[in-house]
């Protein structure tokens, strides 16, 4: 391995961690007594299938402020109510309580650390909100160890398009064969850079397995950092 490709939320980043509380407190903040629990409901359901179209997902990531003011909205029609201000007002509530909650999983410093005394060139391959996956590398204090940081929302284009990892892998100097890309999505993560030539590795924090109806191939699957320490040298 002489480089290392990873993605950022929920691979060095707890994103998911605590969501839907933070759901359910910012709908409590803000709506009235007697809609919050039919709304939050509704807002559950809502997630899943806005997020579950792979074209919304695209077009949506970008602003997640946005989606998010969306997403309450689409709920908020789907139960008949009209609440001016009412999807905004959740969409900032929900997102500085996301800011706050975020936290680096407790072995992505040291494993960091780890490649970089082993003399691994690092890149952070982040799809999504050019000022949120900014603010969460500048927050986090992750810069310091990356030769390359790529956001979907400031690079113009995101995982798993071949531009994304081909930019990368040039701007390290380094050939697919010697890289490794990393992360929790089988597609974005392992497949797309598998096909490029890159070894894919999945990080299966919760430890499922992989999904019965997947036909991706991961070269090393790992439950951690760390593992990945141990299996990258
Ligand atoms: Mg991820």
């Amino acid at each position: 391995m002489r480089a290392l490709l990873l993605d950022l939320d929920d691979t060095l980043l707890d994103y998911s961690g605590g969501v839907d509380a933070d759901w359910e407190a910012a709908v409590a903040a803000c709506a009235p007594a007697g809609l919050d629990h039919r709304l939050l409901t509704a807002i559950a359901e809502t997630r899943r299938w806005f997020w579950d179209d792979p074209e919304r997902h695209r077009r949506e990531r970008v602003n997640m402020l946005g989606a998010w003011q969306h997403i309450v909205e689409f709920a908020l029609r789907h139960l008949g109510v009209e609440a001016d201000g009412l999807a905004p007002a959740i969409a900032r509530n929900f997102a500085s309580r996301r800011r706050e909650a975020m936290r680096l999983f407790p072995d992505a410093v040291e494993s960091l650390e780890h490649f970089r005394r082993r003399g691994v060139s690092l890149a952070l391959v982040t799809n999504g909100d050019a000022s949120l996956q900014r603010d969460k590398v500048e927050r986090h204090g992750l810069a310091r160890f990356f030769d390359v940081i790529l956001i979907e929302g400031e690079f113009g284009v995101g995982k798993p398009e071949e531009i994304v990892y081909r930019h990368v892998l040039q701007a390290l100097d380094t050939a697919p064969e010697e890289a490794w890309m990393a992360g929790d999505h089988l597609e974005f993560d392992v497949d797309a850079p598998q096909r490029l030539g890159l070894h894919g590795v999945w990080i299966d924090r919760g430890g499922h397995g992989l999904p019965a109806t997947t036909r991706i191939r991961p070269q090393r699957i790992v439950r951690s950092l760390r593992e990945l320490t141990e299996a990258g040298g």
